[in-house]
């Protein structure tokens, strides 16, 4: 396994997909997403020039915050209220924002610790069952909610393609995503800033900067598939 290799290798996808396209970003941030990996392989990409890890999990993300701090860690998975409180101060961005109840508990921990805390509103484009999200009539009125949480900070908007053997079948999903961002941006909420599209995963992150994703989550190709 060489991971600075595959690291270069999904480097060089994304930048071929960006030249595809004219939806595409012009600068599109990687996120190593490294659950289940032990900290070794995080450091090998860390020395590799890799600074952005994402994890799913509050109990994984927090001792690999504090083993290696420098670096910026993204919460990517549901995040269940009763773990709020452990991460606070430990992320640079929440991916997974899906519920007033999960914003008010955000909103009290950040205000506790003086600190804003960055989300993205997670989007069920496809309304599948197994996944969280909110759904796309729900996203607005939601948004227009969030003026009220001054330690919790909008930057944008994720989401989780389905699992499909053809990438191109999810094109539509994130071609969805980016038409919802841009909706978003020109409503201009003073509150909101719609800077960030989380989208794309080992299998479609080609497809996701073809349609305008600028931070990719992507966790096997870069260090190996998970048991
Ligand atoms: C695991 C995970 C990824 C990365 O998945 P790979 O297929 O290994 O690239 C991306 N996003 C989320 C939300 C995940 O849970």
């Amino acid at each position: 396994m060489d991971i600075a290799a595959n690291l270069r290798e999904v480097q060089e996808n994304i930048r071929l997909a960006q030249q595809r396209s004219i939806h595409a970003a012009e600068h599109v941030r990687l996120l190593a997403v490294s659950k289940t990996k032990p900290m070794e392989m995080i450091q090998t990409a860390y020395a590799a020039g890799q600074h952005e890890f994402g994890e799913n999990r509050v109990q994984e993300l927090v001792p690999k915050q504090a083993e290696l701090p420098e670096a910026a860690w993204h919460l990517i998975g549901h995040l269940q209220t009763n773990k709020v409180k452990y991460i606070i101060g430990k992320t640079k961005l929440i991916h997974s924002l899906d519920s007033i109840a999960l914003a008010d508990e955000i909103e009290k921990r950040s205000a506790k610790a003086e600190v804003v805390t960055q989300c993205l509103v997670q989007v069920n484009i496809a309304e599948e069952e197994s996944k969280s999200g909110l759904f796309v009539p729900e996203l607005a009125d939601f948004l227009d909610a969030m003026a009220d949480y001054p330690h919790l900070h909008i930057a944008g908007l994720m989401t989780i393609g389905p699992i499909v053997t053809d990438p191109e079948e999810i094109r539509p999903v994130f071609a969805e995503l980016r038409t919802l961002f841009l909706r978003e941006r020109e409503r201009g909420l003073p509150h909101i800033e719609m800077q960030w599209l989380s989208m794309g995963m080992s299998h479609d992150y080609p497809v996701a900067v073809e349609e305008g994703a600028n931070i990719v989550r992507v966790g096997s190709s870069i260090f190996g598939s998970r048991s």
